[in-house]
């Protein structure tokens, strides 16, 4: 008999360019000026930045929205959510392989729907334990890349994922959208939203994303419970010391039905 877990998905934004509203305002103004980028970069100042990309985006000149990159380290989400993320093929990815990593106690998510009814979650639990002591006696026979066969989508696993600022918009637009997406994909895009805002205020602003346009057809999305938490994390995201990682509160989120309970942070990197 072996024990299992269950996980609670853990993001964090570990890496990402400098600047990132200032580079992208910088490549759309130079596209209609002598100077070039990085004298455009030295010389605006914050509105100018600001004012910029509001009146680019809005106007759907996407394209200079793809200079920079964010780094997310992505723990404890379920094979089924990663399978969901990875067809964003904009983005890069490095995924745990369940050939080299054997799980000793393997840990599993639980959905909020499984989680709230007590029938289905004695259910779960028991194809759970089940699941995991078949696992561990076919890792005694057989070597880990088959035995892995018999774990299922809810296994957890990590990934890194690293986005350019306009695939990443259009991840949020497609899997923060409630009405369409699952709730494990849709929470962890908030959580991933809530982050890249505090490195790229701008071009990740919620309210712009709305003014914009931005969302799907009959999309529905938490904009203001999102701009909630980007507002009460930024002052100590601003404040944190170089190479601090901050903490942010999704608690604004949490008491939704089909969010839910995601690890945010962001590291302090400049
Ligand atoms: C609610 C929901 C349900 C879904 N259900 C299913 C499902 O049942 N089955 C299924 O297979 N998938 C499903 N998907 C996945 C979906 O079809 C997309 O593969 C996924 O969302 C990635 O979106 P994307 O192509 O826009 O992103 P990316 O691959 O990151 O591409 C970004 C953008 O780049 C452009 N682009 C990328 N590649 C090409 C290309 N080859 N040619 C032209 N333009 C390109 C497109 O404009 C695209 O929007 C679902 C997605 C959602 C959000």
């Amino acid at each position: 008999m072996i024990n299992f877990k269950y996980a609670i998905p853990e993001i964090e934004l570990f890496a990402y360019t400098p600047n990132i509203d200032r580079v992208c305002a910088a490549a759309a103004r130079s596209t209609q000026k002598k100077i070039s980028s990085a004298e455009i970069y030295d010389k605006d100042d914050s509105n100018k930045v600001d004012r910029t990309l509001e009146y680019t985006i809005k106007m759907g000149h996407h394209s200079i929205t793809e200079h920079g990159t964010l780094t997310f380290s992505i723990k404890d989400v379920s094979r089924s959510m990663t399978h969901q993320f990875v067809r964003h093929r904009i983005a890069s990815y490095s995924q745990q392989s369940q050939r080299y990593v054997k799980y000793d106690e393997p840990e599993f998510l639980l959905p909020q729907s499984i989680e709230n009814n007590p029938e289905a979650k004695r259910i779960y639990d028991k194809f759970m334990k089940e699941v995991a002591n078949t696992y561990n006696e076919l890792i005694n026979l057989v070597k880990t890349e088959d035995a892995r066969y018999v774990l299922p989508n809810a296994t957890a696993t990590t990934i890194t994922a690293t986005f350019n600022p306009r695939s990443l918009l259009n991840f949020f637009r497609l899997r923060a959208d409630k009405k369409h997406a699952q709730s494990e994909i849709c929470s962890c895009a908030y959580s991933m939203w809530a982050e890249a805002a505090l490195v790229a205020p701008k071009i990740m602003s919620p309210k712009l994303f709305q003014e914009a346009n931005l969302g799907t057809k009959n999309g529905e999305y938490y904009i203001d419970e999102l701009i909630e938490i980007i507002d009460k994390s930024r002052k100590k995201f601003e404040n944190a010391k170089i190479g601090e990682i901050v903490e942010i509160d999704l608690s604004a989120l949490e008491d939704k039905d089909d969010i839910i309970r995601v690890k945010a942070r962001v590291r302090k990197l400049f």
